[in-house]
């Protein structure tokens, strides 16, 4: 018997195996179908299939986007995919977000993500926010951060920083800071910037999700850092942080500081 079964099961592919003998969906259509018979429901109308490697499910309204990556994710993944676009609870979709998280996308060697580097002229630049770096671990994180790569971008035009968190294909982490942001604004507006990342690093780092959140504003609160995405608001917005959309949410590796 035990015979017979073993031989049943090496005749289908490891992959049927682990999505329970359902075929592989291969565009967004059949991911859809697929997400509905795991309980998506149908508040969900368009499936979108993404290539942006920074983001990995994202849903606003009726839409959801999702990494292309997600079609070959065994069937726990896409459960957890319904569950977080489905459920009202933090605490569950923070379950759904860790296991979403470590489905490892695979994708060729080829596009790995060539990591762009500080220019040489501005590695002084670049020293100067590894100091502060260092700095503000010890004062407001007790030094419980990773050292982790920050890098001065002459790229950057609207953003002004922003935190990477370590890529499924295994690049690292890092911190990035707008070189024009550095000579515009001045030393205080960029380390503002830094320990602005440095928050979304601390939210990495201790599983939340990487977004400006209520996890984010209570940190920035904490270590005295506007609690915003971004740097200037127009007044009439100043109080409060606006309409909140509930029902946009995101699972990405990276948040940026705007102007
Ligand atoms: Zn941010």
């Amino acid at each position: 018997m035990f015979s017979t079964l073993n031989r049943l099961l090496r005749r289908r592919n490891p992959h049927q195996l682990e999505l329970g003998f359902h075929a592989v969906p291969t565009n967004g259509v059949e991911l859809l179908a697929r997400l509905r018979e795991l309980g998506m429901g149908n508040a969900i109308q368009t499936l979108r299939l993404t290539r942006n490697r920074m983001v990995m499910v994202s849903f606003s309204g009726h839409e959801l986007r999702i990494h292309e990556g997600y079609l070959s994710a065994p069937e726990s993944v896409l459960r957890a995919v319904v569950s977080f676009v489905r459920s009202r609870s933090r605490a569950e979709r923070a379950r759904a977000r860790a296991q979403i998280v470590s489905f490892q996308i695979e994708r060729p060697k080829s596009s790995r993500r060539r990591l762009p580097r500080t220019a040489a002229a501005d590695e002084s630049m670049a020293q100067e926010l590894r100091q502060w770096h260092e700095q503000y671990n010890e004062r407001y994180f007790g030094g419980a951060l990773q050292p982790v790569p920050i890098r001065v971008s002459r790229r950057m035009r609207t953003r002004l920083g922003h935190y990477t968190a370590r890529s499924s294909a295994g690049d690292p982490p890092e911190i990035a800071i707008s070189r024009s942001h550095i000579q515009r604004h001045g030393w205080e507006e960029a380390c503002h910037t830094l320990l602005h990342e440095m928050v979304h690093q601390w939210q990495d780092e201790h599983g939340h999700p990487i977004d400006h959140g209520s996890t984010f504003r209570a940190m920035a609160r904490e270590v005295g850092i506007t609690p915003l995405a971004r740097r200037a608001v127009p007044a009439a917005k100043q109080c409060g942080s606006g309409p909140r959309k509930p029902d946009s949410l995101t699972i990405g590796l990276r948040a940026a500081r705007q102007q």
